[in-house]
């Protein structure tokens, strides 16, 4: 099979690959203690705050706050799961595994995930 990438190039495709994974991740974890800074500033806008409690009630100001979050998290998902395969150039996943676990190997061509040297490659 003809390489999209030149084998030279793989190491840096696979390390923007794990960095995406990594960052994905990051972004997924970090949306527990968003919810407990949300929560906090929830609680302080709705007492400091006069006209706040006119425009939301507790509820729909969690769901607002905690919007921006689960924004930054969807687009760097998204980014993870829009990684392509750097020999056949097609989606690195199948449609089955949409969130952020790792296939040990292209859904399209069957390279290996990581893989850099030619007898890898085959
Ligand atoms: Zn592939």
């Amino acid at each position: 099979m003809e390489s999209r990438l030149p084998i030279s190039e793989y190491p840096k495709a696979w390390k923007e690959y794990n960095r995406r994974w990594f960052a994905a991740w990051i972004s997924f974890i970090a949306l527990i203690p968003y919810a407990i800074f949300d929560v906090i500033a929830m609680k302080w806008m709705l007492k400091h705050v006069s006209w706040i409690k006119d425009l939301a009630g507790p509820k729909a100001l969690f769901w607002i706050l905690i919007i921006p979050g689960a924004v930054v998290f969807m687009i760097l998902l998204h980014k993870f799961l829009a990684w392509h395969c750097p020999r056949c150039g097609f989606d690195f996943f199948s449609t089955k595994s949409r969130f952020l676990g790792r296939p040990n190997s292209c859904f399209t061509c069957g390279l290996r995930r990581n893989a850099v040297s030619a007898d890898e490659i085959e």
